[in-house]
């Protein structure tokens, strides 16, 4: 069978990505899969920009095609931050804790209980050598951010987010296929899903 990596070793996303990927016929690995490999240096200033760099180094680093997701969560009254440094915003790259800790404080800090946020996504998947052959995919869910968090679910900023399509609840209080049905991520994935379905598609035949 053919095989895709998923560029991430965040488990949160990776268990999103693998359920909304379950029936294509594909080996699903992740970075986890591989030891040794090189981190990908995610220095643009974009999601997409972002995505692509993890793509394309992925997919090169491994040999098989590669989906990357670069995202984040931009709350209004932080001037859009974390934006593209939501795994690293307080320092320690991944950890949900602290950066969730750093944006209440920060929030208090000016004295708001809450405050408009977005989450956004960009994918991109790429094939190993070949750099023009990238497709880009985005995703958006729009919501608030307030200061105190509920849910067991979900990862990272989820506690906190309270997505307009479910006023009465906050991200982490949602089961995955809710979650997946309007996330930044399922959007941006079922977009892709076209794209990925052609590619393999044409190599199974072949
Ligand atoms: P990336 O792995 O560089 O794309 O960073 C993603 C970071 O954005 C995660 O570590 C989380 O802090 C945040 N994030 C992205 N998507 C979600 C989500 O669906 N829920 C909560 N936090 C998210």
């Amino acid at each position: 069978m053919q095989k895709l990596v998923i560029a991430t070793k965040n488990a949160g996303k990776l268990r999103e990505m693998r359920d909304m990927l379950s029936h294509l016929s594909v080996e699903v690995v992740s970075l986890a899969d591989f030891s040794e490999l090189p981190d990908a240096v995610e220095d643009a200033s974009t999601f997409a920009g972002n995505a692509r760099i993890k793509a394309q180094f992925y997919a090169d680093a491994v040999g098989f095609p590669c989906l990357a997701d670069d995202s984040g969560i931009e709350v209004a009254a932080l001037a859009g931050a974390p934006g593209v440094h939501s795994a690293r915003y307080a320092g320690e790259h991944g950890n949900d804790a602290a950066n969730n800790k750093k944006m209440v404080r920060e929030l208090k800090k000016l004295g708001m209980a809450e405050s408009p946020a977005d989450y956004r996504c960009a994918m991109v998947f790429a094939i190993p050598g070949v750099k023009h052959a990238k497709a880009l995919t985005e995703g958006r869910v729009d919501g608030r951010v307030v200061l105190t968090p509920r849910g067991e679910g979900g990862f990272g900023y989820d506690p906190y987010f309270i997505p307009k399509d479910y006023p009465e609840k906050h991200m982490a209080e949602l089961t995955q296929a809710e979650k997946e049905a309007i996330s930044h991520r399922g959007r941006a994935l079922r977009r892709m899903l076209e794209k990925l379905e052609a590619y393999y598609a044409g190599r199974n035949h072949q």
